[in-house]
Order: C-alpha cells, then structure tokens, then sequence
C-alpha cells in the first residue's frame, strides 16, 4: 500500500486521518511540531510519541521529504544550495541564504521549466512537471533542517514557473503562514513570475498581501520577446496593466526584476524606455547582473555600467537597487547544479 506523506498535508486533514484510524488527534499537532519547528527527518526521532505509535505511523505514513542528493555551502558559509529528489527519480534545488536581516530560501515550483527563457539554465530541459505542495514544502524543511535556525522570508524564485502551478503553490503559500507551520508573514513572500496575466488577475483576488516579482528584462516587446518568448502571448503592455491592477489591490509594491545583460538590455536606449513605462508607478526595479550563459554569448556588464543604469533610474526618481550576489562560488543560480545531475545521470544510463 502507498504510504500517506504528512508533508503538504495540513494540520486538519491529518487530524482527520488519525481520528480515523483511533490516534488521538493532538498526536497530529506533535507530529507536526516535530516537523515545522524541529525539523525532523524521521518517525523515530519523535520522542514524545509512544515508540508503538511511532512504529505504526513509519508503516503508514511517510514524512513526504524526498531524500537530499547534494548540498553545497559557499566559502563565506552563507549561502548553501541542495539538491532533492523525490520518488520518481525528478531532482529539484532549493536555497538557503542567511541575510542579516534573518533566513531567506528560494524554492522550485516546478522540475524544469517551460517558459524558454533565453537567459535561464532551468529551462534548456523543458518542464519535467509540476511540483506538489508537499514537494515545494519539502524543499522548505531541508532549508530549515540546515540553516538551525527560523526561516524569515521566502522567494519563490527557484526553477519553473509558479503561476503554472497555481493551486499547489498557494497551498503552500498558505501553509508556511500557519502558526503551526513555519508561520512565515505574507509580506515576507514573494512571487517571481515572467508575467502569466490571467494568473496575476487571480492571485490579486486571493487577498494575500505576498509580494509580486515581475521578471522584466527589457522595456521594449522586441526585445523581450527574444529574451523570453512568454512576451508574445502576453506582451509589456498588458504585463504593465496588470501589475498596476496587483499594486493597487493589494497596496503593495511590485518589484520588477530587470537582469542586466552587456550591450544587449543595459543601453541608454533601454534606460529611456524603462523610465518612460515605469514612470509614476508603484515600483521597485531589482538589477541583477546576468549569471553568464556562454552558449548564448551573454555576459554581464562591467561594474561601471551596472551603476550608471542605477544612477539613471534613481535620478528620475524610479527605485532602483542592484541584487547583492550571494554564494557565486556554488553557482547559485537556478538550474545549474540540477543540470549537472541530469547530465550525470544521462552518461550513467
Ligand atoms: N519563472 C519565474 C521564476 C523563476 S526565475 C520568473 O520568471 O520570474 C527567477 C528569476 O531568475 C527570474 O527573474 C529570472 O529571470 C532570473 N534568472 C534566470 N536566469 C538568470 C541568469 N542567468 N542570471 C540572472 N538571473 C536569472
């Protein structure tokens, strides 16, 4: 028989599950606290549960975890990046970086991705499939598991496309804001999509306070359409309105992420067109410097440009900053340690 996994099942559902099976419902909020606030890898660990009990639960449920593949920690020891597999063999990454300002981890959403982004290293395999809320919660437990301490903010950030995933993601965005859970703020939460635009439409109705990413990276559609081909279906114009729609519904900034790639987006002809899209809006602009992809022969600029695109936007009052690298030595960016396991695993077969 297939074994229940608890992670991704919340609190009442499992509640319910052992009043059917004649377990007294408060074990469920113990197995809980052993998994959300003491990170516990296994059964056997919970020690405040009769050893019978514990011995039953291993032969029914499974905590849902996956198993932890690879783990990698920068030389500054901050930013430690893991790889997990779940049952059918689909690796995923997740990361940890510890901040002054408390632990932040960045999730997958999905194995792979199919937005095709010119750019990205998660998207040269396609999207294998969509994760579970278990799955992406799973993620969040090896983060908690090796930073020892509270997880403060969260990013959904990692491989894949949330708003693609939909349901499952805001199962879990739900989730990790319980109490019982890892009782994260929902400003504290943030959604990074390339601009699936019914979906904003959606998430702005669910009345949750999370903050939205935009990836932008261009302030022109010719151009962001050979970035990333999502922008022939849903183009700037409408990406822009509905931004605008998800500020002014939930009274929260929206961060636009613009990747700053050399001599192709970071130009003063693109500086003139995000100032003039941008203008007047409730908005952040994230730069990052593009993580190289060689084969494409993008490079990121030199310091001096990168501060001169800031300085630009800052001056005509459109808030800009420029994303502190974190963990660069263990190739923090999305999709590459997966890539390697995937290549790896292809010689082995
Ligand atoms: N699909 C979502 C979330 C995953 S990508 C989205 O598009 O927002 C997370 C962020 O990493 C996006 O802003 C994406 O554009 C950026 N990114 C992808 N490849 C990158 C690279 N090579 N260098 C820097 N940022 C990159």
């Amino acid at each position: 028989m297939k074994k229940v996994n608890i992670c991704g099942l919340p609190l009442n559902e499992l509640k319910e599950q052992f009043k059917s099976e004649d377990i007294a419902p408060f074990r469920a909020a113990q197995v809980m606290e052993w998994l959300y606030k003491r990170a516990a890898a296994d059964f056997s660990q919970m020690d405040n549960l009769p050893l019978s009990l514990r011995e039953k639960l291993a032969m029914k449920y499974d905590l849902g975890l996956g198993s932890l593949v690879a783990q990698l920690t920068s030389k500054d020891g901050k930013t430690t990046k893991s790889l997990i597999e779940f049952a059918d063999k689909m690796a995923v990454e997740t990361v940890l970086m510890r901040q002054s300002y408390g632990n932040s981890i960045c999730v997958s959403s999905q194995a792979g991705c199919a937005m095709g982004c010119s750019f990205c290293a998660s998207t040269l395999h396609g999207v294998a499939r969509n994760l579970s809320f278990g799955e992406i919660m799973a993620q969040a437990l090896y983060n908690l598991r090796a930073s020892k301490a509270p997880i403060n903010n969260i990013v959904l950030m990692g491989s894949g496309e949330p708003l693609q995933n939909y349901d499952n993601v805001l199962s879990f965005i739900r989730e990790v804001h319980e109490k019982y859970s890892l009782n994260i703020g929902y400003r504290n939460i943030t959604l990074s999509t390339c601009g699936i635009v019914p979906r904003i439409y959606d998430l702005a109705q669910e009345d949750l306070p999370i903050t939205l990413s935009i990836s932008l990276h261009a302030p022109q559609d010719e151009l962001r359409s050979e970035l990333m081909p999502i922008n022939r279906k849903y183009p700037l114009h409408d990406v822009l309105a509905v931004a605008d729609y998800y500020a002014q519904k939930t009274k929260r900034r929206v961060t636009y992420e613009y990747i700053l790639i050399d001599h192709i987006n970071d130009n003063e002809e693109q500086i003139k067109a995000l100032v003039s899209i941008l203008r007047g809006k409730l908005a952040n602009v994230n730069l990052i410097p593009v993580n190289p992809v060689l084969e494409r022969g993008f490079n990121r600029p030199s310091n001096k440009r990168v501060q001169h695109f800031q300085q630009s936007l800052l001056k005509q009052h459109i808030n800009a900053t420029v994303r502190r690298e974190m963990g660069a030595d263990i190739n923090a960016a999305c999709g590459q340690l997966r890539n390697k396991y995937m290549q790896e695993k292809t010689k082995k077969s």
